[in-house]
């Protein structure tokens, strides 16, 4: 279905042309320049390299203003919002560095569907392995596109198999290529019988040739050693892969995958037209207290990323918030449920390619951001009234750690203000150890400590030193058995903390340490992340 263009659409139509999605690869696989590519054909932007890659580069260890300059170009990349034949498209940005994975997991509980672009020398690389697993934990759906085919590729075949293997997930390749590297010739599409023939170093977009496989015009086409080698291949697709049925990839169990080059613009257009037909438009959000429809008439967002602003002088912050159901309007009073009170906002703004534009409304799907000077924490949720708490949005298990300590003994209020907002941004966590009242940061990446210590002098005016702490792992526990939990907090005293909310977590100095606590207190429940 293509939706039609009219100058005034339903509050359906608006949400049912929606799609949000988010692209995910491993560092270097093509992500942006997917996204580039995709943007040119909605228009956004008009010439190649106008989309700067977000990849924080670890180049000097010290290098703090090169952290600062590549995190001012992810807030420009963070959602990049274009129309296209109809459909408004909003890609949400993920950054590929591991240092930042929390962030992206956190921008994947916004998105309805993802893209995974798969290097096709290289096949399912660590970092997609990873993100995969947050797709697979809330059933988004996914298309695959295994890219740079124009370069020396793996077989196919194998390919498949690893995504298989690997992203645990069935896959069923809508696209075919024919030879790799300086053989390649193009791919042939099985979802519209249609050949396309690569021309390297020619951007200009072919229609593809309607041709089914029998047809000896194949021959004519790409000769026939590799026609005989396609239609051989194909039958094998055809026996091996199971048809490709709509229902299962919106359930998240199939994935359909399409070869290509992102750099030569190839196979790019068709990637995007299936999308647009397969994807699902905006769904359903789940909070703690029910479901909530995209088309529920009244409003209701939640924040899952928060920015803070270039600008030292202003603290400013832009929080994040994706819509799930209602009209949102300008200047409207809508309540802020932990807070529980009205806010109105008078300059929430949309995001268009790389501009910024104040917005008077927005729909289900969108991403608005809303300059914030600290009323929001990652997780917040707004609405029309009713309390709803959006689930989803876990803080993972940090796996590094270290002491923090005021450097500066004049600065204290600062630094307490600075460790807190840092921490409502989620660029790292804060544990209290119970034992001695000592505050630790917890971080999935080693560049976090890197990138608090220097917003803090910044944006804070506050200086901090780091100690080392030897901890293993942080998890939270709870239990049914009262007794028992108190029993182990007590014995355990020494390596209890609490997290910023309050709750109970246990850091572990080994894994031995956890898995001697886990065997001898059986009833007792060690998450790995906060939302269980
Ligand atoms: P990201 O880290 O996933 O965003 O990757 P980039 O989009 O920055 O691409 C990494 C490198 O691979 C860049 O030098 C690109 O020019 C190159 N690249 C991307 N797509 C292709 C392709 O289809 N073929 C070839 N040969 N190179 C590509």
């Amino acid at each position: 279905m293509q939706p039609e263009k009219k100058d005034k659409m339903t509050f359906k139509e608006e949400i049912q042309r929606r799609r949000t999605f988010g692209i995910i690869s491993h560092p270097d696989a093509g992500k942006t320049t997917l996204t580039e590519k995709l943007l040119l054909y909605g228009g956004a932007i008009h010439v190649a390299g106008a989309v700067k890659s977000n990849k924080i580069k670890k180049t000097a260890t010290s290098d703090f203003m090169e952290i600062e300059k590549q995190r001012g170009i992810s807030v420009a990349t963070s959602v990049m919002g274009f129309e296209y034949n109809g459909y408004k498209i909003n890609i949400l940005d993920t950054p590929g560095h591991q240092d930042f994975a929390e962030d992206t997991y956190r921008t994947l509980t916004a998105v309805d569907s993802v893209i995974i672009v798969i290097d096709a020398a290289k096949g399912v690389e660590a970092q997609t392995r990873k993100l995969m697993e947050v797709c697979r934990m809330r059933n988004t759906p996914v298309i695959v596109f295994v890219n740079k085919m124009d370069r020396p590729s793996r077989d196919p075949f194998d390919i498949l198999d690893e995504i298989e293997e690997e992203l645990k997930i069935e896959v069923r390749p809508l696209s075919w290529p024919i030879g790799n590297g300086t053989d390649f010739k193009g791919v042939y599409n099985l979802h519209e019988e249609n050949l396309y023939l690569f021309h390297p170093n020619k951007q200009t977009i072919e229609e593809g040739i309607s041709l089914k496989l029998s047809d000896s015009k194949l021959e004519e086409e790409i000769g026939e050693s590799l026609a005989g080698t396609l239609r051989e291949e194909l039958e094998l697709v055809t026996g091996v892969y199971p048809e490709f049925r709509k229902d299962e990839y919106l359930a998240g169990k199939l994935a359909p995958v399409f070869f290509g080059s992102a750099l030569n613009n190839f196979g790019v257009r068709e990637l995007l037209h299936c999308f647009l037909e397969i994807a699902p438009s905006p769904r359903p959000s789940h909070a703690e207290e029910r479901e909530v429809k995209p088309d529920e008439e009244k409003f209701s967002g939640f924040v899952f990323k928060i920015h803070a602003n270039m600008d030292p002088n202003h603290r400013n912050r832009i929080a994040f918030v994706k819509i799930c159901s209602g009209h949102f309007k300008r200047n409207t009073n809508y309540k802020h449920v932990r807070l529980g009170k009205l806010m109105k906002f008078s300059s929430p703004t949309a995001f268009m390619a790389e501009k910024k534009s104040i917005i008077d409304e927005a729909f289900p799907g969108d991403i608005i951001g809303i300059p914030d000077s600290g009323n929001f924490k990652i997780g917040d949720s707004l609405s029309e009234g009713e309390n709803l708490n959006f689930k989803g949005l876990p803080s993972f298990s940090p796996e590094l750690f270290r002491y923090i300590e005021n450097a500066d003994p004049m600065k204290s209020k600062q630094l307490a203000k600075g460790i807190d907002q840092l921490m409502d941004e989620g660029v790292a966590q804060l544990f209290v150890s119970q034992f001695n009242g000592r505050k630790i940061i917890g971080t999935v990446g080693a560049l976090q400590f890197e990138v608090i210590q220097y917003r803090l002098l910044h944006e804070y005016g506050a200086s901090c030193r780091y100690e080392p702490i030897n901890l293993y792992k942080a998890c939270w526990i709870e239990s049914q058995d009262s007794a028992e939990l108190e029993d182990f907090k007590k014995r355990k005293h020494q390596y209890m903390a609490k997290d910023k909310f309050g709750r109970d977590v246990f850091l572990a100095d080994s894994a031995y340490m956890l898995d001697m606590a886990r065997e001898n207190y059986k009833n007792i429940r060690f998450h790995f992340t906060s939302e269980f």
